[in-house]
């Protein structure tokens, strides 16, 4: 469920800054992201610009490299996470790619049960 919307929050960072989609293009993905991500969003965008979103690299902040603690790893599983240090927005890509492999081959029978 939050998932989806670290997931939408990447699309809006990739078509602001990937792109450059113009402001009426932003709109309608933006209006799927939750207003306290959006704001955090925006006010981390105008102090980092292109590097807002920090991928998790080594179970670090990539742009500050500061360990992100258990605690947020928890948190990462399901959504984004602030980082304490810098404030930029952290997710973690694996996570991410599994949902975007998810949605590409939502096939109904690739389910798996174990005994
Ligand atoms: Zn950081």
């Amino acid at each position: 469920m939050m998932k989806a919307e670290v997931r939408t929050l990447i699309e809006l960072y990739e078509a602001e800054f990937e792109n450059q989609a113009p402001d009426e293009a932003l709109e309608p993905i933006r209006a799927r992201i939750s207003d306290p991500m959006l704001a955090r969003y925006d006010s981390m965008k105008q102090r980092f610009g292109k590097s807002v979103m920090s991928p998790l690299q080594h179970g670090a902040c990539s742009a500050c490299h500061m360990q992100v603690s258990n605690a947020q790893r928890l948190k990462l599983a399901e959504n984004v996470v602030i980082c304490e240090t810098c404030g930029r927005l952290i997710y973690d890509p694996e996570i991410l790619y599994g949902v975007l492999m998810e949605e590409r081959n939502s096939k109904p029978q690739s389910k798996e049960s174990s005994q």
